[in-house]
């Protein structure tokens, strides 16, 4: 049989670009040769060398060359020259007029189009997904932003065919990021969805009806995707927060040094990648310190809370909500009405932006994918649909395998099971196995199998910030919500202390039919190992807690009882320790109903125990009783 014809999906981005490609084993981005997801969208001309220098290469020394180096030319495709007007200020290369007025770059006295520039870029893209796959790659999809008109449109597919690529549809950003998520794949309904993308330096929010495909469910009846209504502002993103950051540090240093204090443009560049990388950091930590040695030793040194940069920023992601309600307004909608959000843009990690996001729109938005990559996953969904490839990925309103998260000892608990039908919820309380315990991992896992080492991971998160208490003590609650696009939202939450922590993850995937089946046959073939597996684990757990428990209760009040009766309890924590120790290596030799037989005597032996402990406890507490 013929292989099916290979088509790539193209993120041809503003800062960035990425292509990707979806088998069988899913949409997945492909790598450079040194394991870079993103392409830098910058091309560097000349420099007594034939060849153009493209991405990280010609980023790194832009400041170097600032008119030999070009980037953002995104905002110059199929634009007049008099439309380019207001990003000009902003470029440090020349834009010239051309041609009827289209917007040309000149780099040392040569010409070039917007489409050339680009066609670098899609090039280097094309060679680098060839060397990954092996295969020749003449097909793309390649995406663009929803308020593309038809000459910015037009100038993206000559683009594509000056790097020698066949585009076989121009896609929409949002409607990529959608297809990312499966939004459109399984629903029987009509879906209202939102696209809120936040850049670098471009913000887009773009409103998309979904029109299910066929209702028969199959995969060439492709969903239809409708843009309502787009809104945003070409010149907000990312880095006006590294700029805010820069200005506010400079405030302070001339408050503190003096005002005389002069600060060049490359200064100022290296201060900004110190602003974005603190930026950055406050997106997961708390705090993180700004120290800038100003020389002489004059040293300025503070430190940035998180909740220090929210309230900096929230006038500009205010700016982004404004044009959210003009969307709305313009698609004739209220927030309620919207079914899903999804992020796309390296400044969704922002925590304010994802919570007054959520706020806005009343519903939690999507960031299960990284928001760099959404878009260059969803163009290559787009690209398996028109190849036909994608016919064999699973899409299925069941959840094909069991979700459940690690309890102690590599055990897995199952919340939900296979072939639950979406959306589907669930929750299960936990508590903590060692004393004082501060962090809780939860593993989320995908499988029939009753061991972890057996079943899929799929994520894992931290609930940090639980008060120190006794082993077994915390309430941790797990949430388990399934969406009708299948995304897992996963929450912990630990009740007296109140902590919370939550990953959303999109568990189908990569799992062909196949593989369902396979690892279906699987669980059915083990299920007697596994159950016996996961008696061993639960076994060894609770029996090395009896252990523990009794070996401290005999070092408090074993001297107080007679020898006999401490040798007997000897003899039997040792029989049991010998299990444990034994469940350490292969558990499938070990006899678990020996096993359980040891425990249940070394319980019923330790009952006098117990109660001499509860004695002394009393004692010691000085409750009187009463003689
Ligand atoms: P994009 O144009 O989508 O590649 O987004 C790039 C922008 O996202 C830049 O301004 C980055 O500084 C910003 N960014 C990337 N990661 C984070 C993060 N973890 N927290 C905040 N901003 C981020």
């Amino acid at each position: 049989m013929e292989a099916a014809e290979l088509i790539v999906g193209i993120d041809l981005g503003t800062t960035n670009s990425l292509v990707a490609v979806c088998d069988e084993r899913g949409p997945r981005i492909i790598h450079d040769a040194k394991g870079r997801p993103l392409l830098p969208s910058v091309v560097r001309f000349g420099g007594g060398k034939s060849e153009p220098v493209v991405g990280y290469e010609a980023r790194e020394h832009a400041v170097e060359f600032p008119a030999q180096t070009v980037y953002s030319v995104k905002r110059l495709m199929g634009r007049g020259f008099g439309d380019v007007q207001e990003d000009v200020p902003h470029l440090t290369y020349a834009v010239v007029p051309g041609e009827h007025d289209t917007a040309r770059v000149n780099v040392d006295s040569r010409v070039y189009s917007p489409q050339e520039i680009s066609a670098v870029i899609l090039r280097t893209l094309k060679d680098q997904a060839q060397a990954a796959l092996r295969r020749e790659v003449r097909k793309a999809v390649i995406t663009v932003p929803a308020y593309f008109d038809d000459a910015q449109r037009q100038a993206t597919r000559d683009a594509g065919r000056l790097a020698g690529l066949e585009v076989v549809r121009i896609v929409n950003e949002p409607t990529a990021a959608a297809l990312a998520y499966g939004i459109g794949e399984r629903s029987r309904e009509p879906q209202t969805i939102a696209v809120y993308d936040l850049g670098g330096g471009t913000f887009d929010i773009s409103i998309l009806q979904v029109i299910p495909g066929a209702p028969d469910g199959k995969q060439e009846a492709e969903s239809f995707f409708q843009v309502l209504s787009t809104a945003g502002d070409t010149h907000l993103g990312g880095d006006d927060v590294d700029w805010m950051i820069v200005e506010s540090v400079l405030g302070e240093v001339r408050e503190q040094f003096g005002a005389e204090l002069k600060f060049g443009a490359s200064t100022r560049q290296a201060l900004r990648n110190f602003a974005e990388a603190t930026k950055i950091n406050l997106s997961s930590a708390d705090e993180a310190s700004l120290q800038i040695d100003l020389g002489d030793g004059r040293r300025y040194s503070r430190t940035l809370t998180r909740h220090e940069l929210q309230e900096m920023i929230r006038p500009w992601v205010e700016r982004t909500i404004r044009s959210c309600e003009r969307a709305m307004r313009d698609a004739k909608l209220t927030p309620k009405q919207i079914d899903r959000v999804v992020m796309v843009g390296g400044s969704t990690r922002i925590p304010l932006v994802r919570e007054m996001v959520g706020a806005f729109f009343q519903t939690k938005p999507y960031t299960a994918l990284d928001p760099d990559q959404v878009v260059a996953l969803g163009a290559a969904v787009q690209a398996s649909i028109l190849s036909g490839l994608n016919r064999d990925v699973l899409l299925l309103d069941v959840i094909p395998l069991s979700l459940g998260i690690e309890t102690v000892g590599g055990a897995v608990a199952k919340l939900i099971m296979r072939n639950s039908t979406v959306p589907a919820r669930a929750t299960e309380m936990f508590s903590t196995s060692i004393d004082n315990q501060t962090n809780v991992k939860i593993h989320v896992l995908q499988g029939e199998r009753e061991l972890v080492k057996d079943c899929r991971s799929l994520g894992e998160f931290d609930l940090r910030g639980i008060p120190a208490m006794p082993a077994g003590i915390p309430q941790v609650e797990v949430e388990f919500l399934v969406d009708a696009n299948g995304i897992l939202n996963v929450t912990a939450g630990e009740r007296r202390s109140g902590k919370r922590a939550a990953i959303q993850i999109v568990p189908r995937h990569g799992l062909t039919r196949e593989e369902v089946e396979r690892m279906e046959a699987e669980s059915l073939a083990h299920a007697r190992e596994d159950m016996h597996a996961h008696r061993v684990v639960d076994l060894a757990v609770n029996a090395a807690l009896d252990i523990k428990w009794i070996r401290e209760a005999m070092k408090r009040v074993g001297a107080g009882l007679d020898s006999t009766y401490r040798r007997e309890l000897e003899k039997r924590i040792e029989e049991l320790h010998q299990f444990v120790e034994m469940s350490r290596g292969d558990s499938g030799s070990i006899d678990a109903d020996a096993f359980h037989r040891a425990k249940e005597e070394l319980d019923r032996a330790s009952v006098r125990l117990h109660e001499a402990a509860i004695t002394k406890s009393l004692q010691d507490e000085d409750v009187a009783i009463e003689r």
